[in-house]
């Protein structure tokens, strides 16, 4: 039990206030998991909550949030509210302090809504949550409609909660979210990425994809997805069907995925559509360019997303390079260790692996280069360049400008390929390539 929540429950109780552990700490400790942070819900008002606790930050006290700060961490202290009226299906307007059955009824899922007295251990249920826990049922509180009216991000708080507690929606509730749909339009990018970004590497993301196809969420902030589904592809390398059923099979193998990793595998395909051709000649389907063109849709929509520049430009660069694994095995050795010598490399080797067992299972690349990862292990993979451009300059009399790029480049190749190990050897060789 968190020492902080328990230190301030005691305060807050021995000032005369009702105070519990409220929402998911509940949830996660009868889950038999570890919560994340454990929130407090209590009669003090935020003015009495900062009286207490000197040491708190009262950003939040509009809405009835305090956050008092202990020895590295922090609880957030939520006054008993009921909240006004949503205007804009995003944030309610106004906040209105009240009793905790009233605070239990405005939280969005029963499983959300259980309050525990610190003190005694004892479950205080006003929604029916501890049913639902037990059944591994996610149910919104009261009529699910107009909850999810009122706030949209409940749609996408939905699925996530489906898929890190692994519950099945309740039919009501799953009936109104597909009819709520539309409503996602409301909220922010910004929101539904860091929802999104939850579902994509929770254990059960293959579901979190389905369920935000089924549902009709994902057509309102990634459309490019549905393309996938029904995309034909050829046969003998893709036994496991079309190219949703690829993706979805290869997100369920991945194990623990940095974000960077689960979109990059998410997006691998997602230029096929657009590139699907017949070819007469072979008879077979073809994707002609498909890593190129879903470089570039990974990239506009990632923007749209508002993921960071950083994950915008890894991901679609993995998205770019997948259909290279397929060569390694004929690549020179220098163009091999430059390739393998990429920052995203270790990802992309997992979105190889994860690939080729979601399709024809062929892992001979894969092999192959954890091999030559264990061969080249001894050296950095790009060693100390032997000379450099000032060398070139002064001894070899060449102008700066583009023939020292090339030049350097070809000795470092040669450097690769192990031709050349010292500044001499790589001396005689830019002779030799000049007098050429
Ligand atoms: P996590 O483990 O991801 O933190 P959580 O249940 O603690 O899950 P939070 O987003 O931290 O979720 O919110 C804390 C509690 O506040 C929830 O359990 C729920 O009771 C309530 N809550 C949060 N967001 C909403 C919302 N959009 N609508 C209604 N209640 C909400
Ligand atoms: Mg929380």
């Amino acid at each position: 039990m968190n020492k902080l929540a328990l230190h301030i429950a005691q305060t807050l109780k021995d000032a005369g206030f009702v105070a519990y552990f409220a929402g998911g700490a509940v949830r996660d400790q009868i889950l038999g998991k570890k919560p994340k942070d454990f929130d407090i819900a209590t009669s003090a008002t935020p003015k009495e909550v900062q009286a207490i606790f000197p040491n708190s930050d009262a950003v939040g006290a509009h809405f009835g949030v305090i956050i008092v700060k202990g020895e590295g961490e922090m609880v957030e202290v939520a006054t008993f509210r009921t909240d006004g009226s949503y205007v804009d299906g995003r944030r309610p307007e106004s906040v209105c302090f009240s009793s905790p059955e009233e605070d239990a009824k405005r939280r969005d899922f029963t499983i959300n809504g259980l309050f525990q007295d610190p003190f005694s251990n004892d479950i205080i249920d006003f929604v029916d949550g501890l049913k639902d826990l037990k059944a591994k049922t996610l149910r919104a509180i009261g009529n699910p409609l107009e909850r999810f009216e009122e706030d949209a991000l409940r749609l996408m708080r939905a699925i996530r909660f489906a898929v890190t507690t692994d519950f099945q929606i309740h039919e009501d509730t799953w009936r109104a979210i597909k009819d709520s749909a539309h409503l996602l339009k409301k909220i922010s990018p910004e929101r539904i990425r860091d929802e999104f970004s939850k579902i994509l590497t929770s254990p059960s993301r293959a579901r979190g994809l389905d369920l935000l196809v089924e549902s009709g969420l994902i057509a309102q902030f990634l459309p490019e997805i549905l393309e996938l589904c029904g995309c034909e592809q050829p046969p003998q390398w893709h036994p496991e069907g079309d190219v949703y059923t690829h993706t979805r099979i290869a997100l369920s193998l991945l194990q623990d995925p940095p974000l960077e990793l689960a979109l990059s595998v998410l997006l691998h395909d997602i230029g096929k559509p657009a590139t699907y051709s017949w070819d007469e000649e072979d008879q077979r389907i073809r994707f002609n360019g498909h890593d190129k063109v879903g470089a570039k849709m990974a990239q506009e929509i990632l923007n749209r997303l508002r993921y960071p520049n950083q994950v915008i430009e890894n991901v679609s660069l993995m998205v770019s390079r997948h259909m290279q694994f397929m060569n390694v095995q004929q690549m020179r050795t220098a163009k091999l260790k430059r390739f393998m010598a990429a920052e995203t490399f270790p990802l992309e080797i997992e979105l190889h692996r994860v690939d080729c067992d979601s399709s024809n299972g062929f892992r001979d690349n894969y092999d192959f280069l954890n091999e030559k990862k264990e061969e080249f292990s001894h050296q950095p993979l790009i060693p100390k360049p032997l000379i450099n451009g000032n060398d070139l300059i002064q001894d070899f009399m060449i102008p700066s400008g583009p023939d020292i790029g090339k030049i350097l480049n070809a000795v470092q190749t040669e450097q690769l390929e192990g031709r050349l190990s010292d500044k001499e050897q790589a001396y005689r060789y830019v002779e030799e390539l000049l007098s050429k």
